[in-house]
């Protein structure tokens, strides 16, 4: 019903020798059938990905302008990633939020943009280990949810993918239990369906939070989950393949 996405984020991570790695390995191995597979490279290698690994994987970029152009030195347009081939866009990682101050109308004006350009926006949404503590995790991820779908049209909801990662999961090497993570994705397809029922069957909602090839297949068991989004373990082709062969 929802084919499973596998999306890499490289983050600030990466050279053209890695594009080059990873264009061959993956035009020798075929993905599994009904996994969609994308990867979220650095500005620069947007183009170059695009156009040397197989159409079947979607390139990403990994944040966007909320701007369509103009004196904005430094930025990048959805429009300009359109023109590359780009499909995906990351929005509201929580290193833009807290590293960069993205707050959620920032995010907001991301996420339209990104529909404005005709790319899907991967939104991310997740609490902090204090939040966590203090019992706010479904409050923290859901406000951030809503902070996005109440300002959109239902047309312009389905065309996300949202990705849940608890931002004391990212990059620690803690990963949130099958558990833990199945409820928060619970929750927040149970306030997808109050939105409308058939967003909550249809959209994705991608878990992420240093998920690899040890840990995937429980995670990606689970029945709200569906798909992962994987930063260190995207580095390295055989860990991201083998990420894809659990889904
Ligand atoms: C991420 O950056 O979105 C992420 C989940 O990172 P990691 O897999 O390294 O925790």
């Amino acid at each position: 019903m929802r084919a499973p996405l596998i999306a890499g984020n490289w983050k600030m991570n990466g050279s053209l020798e890695l594009v080059a790695t990873f264009a061959e390995e993956l035009s020798q191995t075929a993905l599994p059938d009904g996994v969609d597979a994308a990867l979220m490279v650095p500005f620069p290698y947007l183009g170059i990905a695009r156009s040397r690994l197989p159409e079947a994987i979607s390139i990403g970029a990994q944040t966007l302008s909320d701007q369509p152009s103009g004196a904005f030195t430094g930025e990048v347009s959805g429009t300009m990633l359109n023109d590359l081939g780009v499909q995906m866009v990351l929005v509201g990682h929580s290193e833009r939020r807290t590293l960069f101050g993205e707050d959620d109308s920032a995010v907001l004006a991301r996420v339209q943009a990104a529909l404005e350009a005709g790319l899907v926006p991967v939104l991310c949404l997740g609490e902090t280990l204090e939040e966590r503590d203090a019992e706010r995790t479904e409050a923290v991820v859901l406000g951030q949810l809503d902070a996005v779908l109440d300002a959109l049209s239902a047309d312009q909801r389905q065309r996300l993918v949202l990705a849940y990662e608890p931002v004391w999961a990212i990059g620690t090497g803690r990963t949130a239990t099958p558990e833990q993570a199945q409820q928060v994705h619970a929750a927040i397809r149970a306030r997808l369906a109050s939105y409308d029922s058939q967003l909550a069957e249809t959209m994705k909602v991608l878990y992420g939070g240093s998920m690899k090839p040890s840990n995937a297949a429980e995670l990606l068991a689970q029945p709200d989950i569906d798909g992962g989004l994987i930063g260190g373990a995207s580095l390295q082709v055989d860990d991201f393949l083998a990420i894809c062969q659990s889904a």
